[in-house]
């Protein structure tokens, strides 16, 4: 299958993805829902109302409407029939040539849209999925305890997260200020954070808004799985050291998180589904038993232009779908644009690890990147980006969209 626009079968932005954004341009500042193909973005609110005017798109539900405002709650709020329904349309208008005279003056070259964060975040969690992260953690945190929780293999543990601070990808970060106690010292002391860190993460976006006390089965969860974003959790490890016992993570995460600029729809990760790498001993509870599946996703941690790790997606212990019934099996009810991120993704090798926490152990072991430099956590001017692919039709590559991000000094 390809597109009459000039897009390479090759590109990982073809016509098997098809992610949704959010843009704008220099001529119309108004923020809309645009999908890119290629290195290309088209308007799909105003192909829609000349589609819809013209009998073209149907009875349907009405994506003109839902794609012609500033995010995708709109869009999200439709449900899977819409989204798969919306997913057929653009890649016919794409595909057959009859439909390029009407589309072509709607596409517009990426070099020359401005982004923004696809989403309005309503509520955001973040989940701790991978076993080897959780464990090399638990190495680091509390070296004299079980390296895995003990409820861990139970239930997919996760926090509530600050979803007024998920910023869109090339936002700048600055660097937190806060509280750090280390073990050794008498007393706290303030001041911005010495331990900044990132974490690789998947994040999953929901919609199909549900009613409180109601609760979403795993096998149900792809009725409100949209898509999928990057996601950098960016953490100060010292104000999260100090402050975590015994509610968590808090202001040590809660100052930025940063998101790709496209949201990659589920259904363009059909090839990547793969199974989960075991789940047999303990079993979980009946209700995170069902159609649960893993994604074959394969990440780049870049740091200052070197490639610092590459973790894989499909070694995560819980899926998302599990994390969604989770999320909801106390009757907790799920609105249009929220985000649930997988948690750090690292596997058993050292160059798998998704935080500088696990790569550099604590700091302890220094990373040397190709400037020369070393670094054991984040300083002030370093850029951070977070890239990944799948596998799709046709032997193609799905290409996510990029997370990236600079620090700058604290304020
Ligand atoms: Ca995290």
């Amino acid at each position: 299958m390809t597109s009459w626009l000039d897009v390479p079968a090759d590109h990982p932005f073809g016509i098997h993805n098809l992610p949704y954004g959010v843009f704008s341009t220099s001529r119309d500042p108004e923020r809309r829902v645009g999908v890119r193909i290629g290195d290309q973005v088209l308007d799909a609110g105003a192909v829609a109302a000349i589609g819809r005017g013209a009998g073209l798109v149907g009875d349907g539900p009405d994506l003109a409407a839902a794609w012609q405002t500033s995010s995708l709650n709109a869009f999200l709020a439709l449900g899977r029939p819409a989204w798969t329904a919306a997913r057929d349309w653009l890649t016919e208008i794409l595909t057959d040539e009859v439909h390029r005279a009407g589309v072509e003056p709607h596409v517009y070259p990426l070099g020359e849209v401005t982004l923004h964060l696809p989403i309005e975040v309503a509520d955001y969690v973040d989940f701790y999925a991978s076993e080897d992260h959780a464990s090399n953690v638990g190495q680091i945190f509390r070296p004299d305890n079980a390296a895995l929780p003990p409820n861990w293999k139970h239930l997919p543990i996760g926090y509530h997260g600050r979803s007024g601070t998920v910023v869109v990808s090339g936002t700048d970060v600055i660097r937190p200020r806060g509280q750090r106690k280390a073990p050794s010292d008498a007393a706290p002391v303030f001041g911005p954070s010495i331990r900044l860190d990132i974490e690789a993460e998947l994040g999953y976006v929901v919609g199909g808004a549900t009613e409180l006390g109601s609760s979403i089965s795993v096998d149900a969860a792809e009725d409100h799985l949209f898509g999928v974003v990057l996601l950098n959790d960016w953490s100060a490890r010292d104000i999260q050291a100090w402050e975590y016992v015994p509610l968590g993570p808090f202001l040590g995460k809660s100052f930025a998180t940063s998101i790709s600029a496209w949201v990659t729809p589920l259904d363009a990760l059909r090839d990547a589904r793969v199974a989960l790498p075991g789940q047999s001993e303990p079993r979980p509870l009946p209700y995170l038993a069902g159609d649960a599946f893993g994604l074959d996703l394969h990440l780049e941690v870049i740091l200052n232009g070197t490639v610092v790790s590459r973790p894989e997606y499909a070694g995560m212990y819980w899926s998302p779908a599990q994390m969604l019934a989770h999320l909801t099996v106390n009757g907790a009810s799920v609105r249009n644009g929220d985000l649930f991120g997988s948690g750090t993704i690292s596997g058993p090798e050292k160059e798998t690890r998704g935080s500088l926490l696990e790569l550099t152990w604590n700091g302890t072991e220094p990373l040397t990147l190709e400037d020369g430099t070393s670094r054991g956590f984040l300083e002030d001017g370093d850029t951070v980006t977070i890239t990944a692919w799948a596998p799709g039709p046709e032997d193609c590559r799905i290409a996510l969209g990029a997370v990236t991000g600079t620090i700058r000094p604290a304020r």
